[in-house]
């Protein structure tokens, strides 16, 4: 499979993962949490799914188009290792992680903490959608939609 197809598979599955969920954590109170923010796509996405919801974006720096830049008070630059964990017991209603790189020793370094910081930013019942696997005992493991083929995105819900 080229890195096109590839690429055009994982937005895919982003959007059908996304849209799947985005009904049930309209109706759960706590914020949205979007780890790597990007270009911003997933976070207009997420922002025309869930109106007035509070959408708090992190990355190491600024790269997203200007019209899908979160508002200052919403957007912690910064490495998340770093700057997420003091946010710990936000009781988020949802956290999506894409902060994959396709490098398996670079992707193995940030599972060993993400799916703990991931646990520790969900409120009981909150989701998590992830581009890597989050094997955590608070996070269990959620049916796909139908459109996505098993790991080609991750979904969790915190027990
Ligand atoms: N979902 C985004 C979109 O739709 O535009 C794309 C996200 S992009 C694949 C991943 C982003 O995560 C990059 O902008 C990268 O800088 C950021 N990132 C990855 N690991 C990070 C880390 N450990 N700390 C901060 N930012 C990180």
């Amino acid at each position: 499979m080229s890195r096109l197809d590839s690429f055009i598979r994982r937005v895919t599955a982003q959007r059908d993962v996304l849209d799947h969920i985005s009904a049930e954590v309209a109706g759960m109170d706590g914020p949205v949490i979007e780890l790597g923010l990007g270009n911003g796509r997933t976070f207009d996405h997420l922002r025309e799914r869930l109106p007035g919801r509070r959408i708090i974006a992190f990355d190491r720096a600024l790269a997203a188009h200007g019209t899908s830049t979160p508002d200052p008070e919403d957007l912690v630059i910064g490495e998340i290792r770093e700057t997420a964990p003091a946010m710990a017991g936000i009781d988020a209603a949802l956290v999506h992680a894409d902060i994959g790189t396709g490098y398996a020793d670079k992707d193995a370094a940030t599972l060993t903490w993400l799916p703990e910081l991931t646990a520790r930013l969900l409120r009981s019942g909150g989701i998590a959608v992830s581009g890597l696997p989050l094997e955590h005992s608070e996070l269990a493991p959620q049916p796909l939609p139908a459109s996505v083929s098993q790991d080609r995105y991750f979904l969790y819900r915190r027990k």
